[in-house]
């Protein structure tokens, strides 16, 4: 059961007509991930009476949970990008491997895979790196400031996030991403291993060097989440918790409001924040926003035999290892598959074995009976967020297909939506960019 509060009785009237709130202000928004819980923070601070609807319960376990905590101004690469492909095919074909797309017919996996390979780009990619510089930075400033804010949120530890390379090919391969980074004014330090020893004092490492991103952050998601959903209890924010939301509600040419089972709860904008469920609602009024689950494991070493000093991402392996209050967390793979599928264990054991073949302190075989959590990225075909008003329908804002990044620039996305609902446009640097319009894959089958 959700709190409640003195100050929920705004909310509680709602859906009344005649409550003076300016119509502007009534805000629904589908989804209480981390993206959805940023939005309703942003909103409520800045007036705007707001209800969450979420399929899940007040102590639901998705993807903005379990997650690395990371927050990486220096991921300016998105998901597509030259090479990735390649990579993944060659990943296919291992049973451990941190990427696997499941064969299957289906229609729309063929287009966001067509959409995907269009988009891996040069030219996506130098388009895409200034936006997300700008998003994460702003993103990682407005985590400083929730934490500071919010009682009971968990601290940012700013202490950058170390890229460890097993071998000098990936250091070689890192080299060129951190030029990259420093090219958009991020501080990016390449080390070799002694470098990497000296900044990570107490961790037995085998590596062959590494790339210290000292603009990186991290932060403990479960705690942040908890703390985010308590203060909008506590400012009179609604939630409805085990309720799905089906369809969105039309009239007079807008969205007036979503259709629950029985019921339609009217509001002036909806915010569509439900993660991968998000293409499910787009396309209930004719908005295409191609996405995938890209499911991911983690475990968490309540008493792990080490602690790194920061978090720390293993190149060759795709894992995040990220120290935080509640043990280090071990974190990777990318299957694009159904979200209900049952853990792959074969995964999960690749994600351990590359740990111990980095750490070795950390035994393969002991991590291996830690029970396994497990979340979908809402992945969109170019690695680009959908975050923008609906152009061809008023009332829509759309706020999904953060893939990866979705911890780390939840703040900021809150911050734009609330912008957009309130103001009609947004001032965040970013946010206006082509890259990040939610009907930018409209045209049949363009990239
Ligand atoms: C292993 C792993 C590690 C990761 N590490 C990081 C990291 O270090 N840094 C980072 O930035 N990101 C990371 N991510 C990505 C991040 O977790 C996601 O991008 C983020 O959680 C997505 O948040 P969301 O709010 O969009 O979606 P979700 O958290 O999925 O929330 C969507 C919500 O909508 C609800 N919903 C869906 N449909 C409906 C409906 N019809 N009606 C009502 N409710 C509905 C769902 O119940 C859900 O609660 C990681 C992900 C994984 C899997």
């Amino acid at each position: 059961m959700p709190l409640r509060s003195p100050r929920r009785r705004a909310a509680d009237r709602f859906e009344c007509e005649d409550e003076g709130v300016p119509s502007s202000q009534r805000v629904v928004v589908v989804g209480a991930g981390i993206i959805g819980l940023c939005s309703a923070e942003a909103l409520v601070r800045r007036g705007a009476a707001v209800t969450v609807i979420d399929r899940g319960g007040a102590t639901r376990d998705g993807a903005s949970f379990g997650n690395a905590g990371l927050i990486v101004p220096s991921h300016v690469v998105p998901l597509a990008a030259p090479g990735v492909l390649g990579q993944g095919l060659r990943w296919m074909a291992q049973r451990d491997s941190p990427f696997f797309v499941q064969p299957r017919l289906d229609l729309e996996l063929v287009r966001w895979g067509w959409r995907f390979m269009r988009s891996a780009t040069p030219r996506h990619v130098e388009l895409a790196g200034p936006v997300l510089r700008d998003l994460h930075l702003a993103s990682r400033a407005l985590h400083l400031e929730v934490a500071a804010r919010l009682p009971g949120a968990p601290p940012v530890e700013e202490r950058g996030v170390m890229i460890l390379c097993a071998s000098l090919a990936a250091l070689r391969d890192e080299e060129v991403t951190a030029e990259r980074a420093r090219t958009l004014g991020l501080r990016a330090e390449v080390l070799d291993a002694a470098g990497v020893r000296a900044r990570m004092p107490g961790l037995t490492l085998d590596v062959a060097g590494g790339v210290h991103y000292l603009d990186d952050a991290h932060a403990s998601p479960r705690s942040l989440m908890v703390a985010l959903q308590a203060y909008l209890v506590g400012a009179g924010v609604e939630f409805r918790w085990g309720r799905v939301v089906t369809g969105l509600e039309r009239s007079a040419g807008r969205v007036s409001g979503v259709r629950l089972e029985g019921e339609v709860v009217t509001a002036s904008t909806v915010v569509i924040a439900a993660g991968v469920a998000s293409s499910a609602l787009g396309s209930d009024v004719g908005a295409r926003l191609p996405m995938q689950p890209g499911r991911g494991y983690s475990v968490t070493a309540v008493d792990p035999p080490e602690r790194p000093a920061m978090p720390a991402l293993l190149a060759e392996a795709r894992v995040a290892v990220t120290p935080l209050a509640e043990g280090v967390r071990l974190g990777g793979t990318m299957e694009i598959t159904h979200v209900d599928r049952p853990v792959d264990h074969a995964r999960v054991r690749g994600i351990t074995r590359s740990v111990e073949r980095y750490l070795p302190a950390f035994r393969s075989d002991d991590l291996a009976t830690l029970p396994v959590w497990t979340g979908a990225r809402p992945v969109s075909p170019d690695g680009m967020p959908y975050l923008g008003r609906l152009e061809r329908l008023d009332g829509v804002v759309v706020a999904t297909g953060h893939g990866m990044m979705g911890f780390s620039l939840g703040p900021v996305t809150g911050a734009i939506v609330a912008d957009l609902v309130l103001d009609g446009t947004s001032q965040v640097a970013g946010a206006a960019s082509p890259l990040l319009r939610p009907e930018r894959f409209a045209g049949r089958g363009r990239a």
